[in-house]
């Protein structure tokens, strides 16, 4: 049985009286445990998210980084560790968004040692995937996200890496209102799952593959119904907690 799991990335946003107000709203909804929800907000909010969490009595919701260094210390200023990560109460930790990809030029090979620092550290990362327009148009999907996964895979293989969550995330969905159907988005997530086949099928049955771009609460219960899809990876709506709510009971 796989982890069915949504969760929040805030990216830039939020502040800390929105974190409360967050918090306090899903207090109110009573948040459930059949799925997993995370919410990942700025990092500079995770020592606040986790005593607030505690004072709410939500522990049923799990706190997430957006992002974690390649190294475990060292002169790398502005950087922050995984174990850092691990002391601020975190369990999940986002790797390789696309926005960093293209802002930040990260490698594949860059987000694997991310990846793996995570494992080391006890965390959960989540390794996101997903081509741009241009590939997508040109129907280049497979072999980009071959390339992106080769390795995340060979990590696998090798015993660098025991465990992971994979996001996909077309570009061309993320931020635009325009998500990726539920059959397409199940194809691919049924293509990820046959990559990671090839080399433990064990690890591939049990691999949760989330879906990120504009997920919203009119579309979830159709993406996350569709086959291969585990869960969901939400921007703009994590950031009210209603539609959050209501995107997480489309997951149950
Ligand atoms: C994201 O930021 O990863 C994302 C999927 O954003 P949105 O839900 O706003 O498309």
């Amino acid at each position: 049985m796989r982890q069915r799991l949504v969760v929040g990335n805030w990216k830039m946003h939020g502040s800390r009286a929105m974190l409360r107000e967050f918090l306090h709203k899903m207090q109110e909804m009573a948040p459930f445990t059949d799925v997993q929800m995370a919410i990942c907000p700025p990092t500079i909010y995770l020592h606040e998210a986790q005593f607030l969490r505690d004072e709410f009595g939500l522990s049923a919701i799990a706190l997430g980084a957006q992002d974690v260094s390649a190294v475990n210390s060292g002169a790398y200023t502005g950087q922050i560790s995984a174990v850092m990560l691990r002391e601020q109460g975190c369990q999940y930790v986002i790797v390789g968004h696309s926005e960093r990809r293209q802002y930040l030029h990260e490698t594949n090979e860059e987000v694997v040692q991310k990846a793996i620092r995570a494992r080391e550290a006890g965390l959960m990362p989540i390794v996101c995937v997903g081509e741009g327009l241009d590939v997508y148009q040109a129907q280049q999907t497979q072999a980009f996200i071959v390339a992106q996964l080769d390795p995340l895979i060979s990590a696998i293989q090798s015993n660098e890496l025991d465990r992971c969550v994979v996001a996909y995330e077309p570009i061309w969905a993320i931020g635009t209102g325009l998500a990726a159907t539920p059959a397409y988005a199940s194809q691919v997530h049924g293509f990820i799952r046959e990559q990671f086949a090839k080399v433990n099928s064990i690890f591939s049955q049990q691999l949760t593959i989330l879906y990120g771009g504009s997920v919203k609460p009119d579309n979830a219960a159709q993406l996350f119904h569709a086959p291969d899809i585990d869960g969901g990876l939400i921007g703009g709506a994590s950031l009210q907690p209603a539609e959050f709510m209501s995107i997480c009971k489309a997951m149950r």
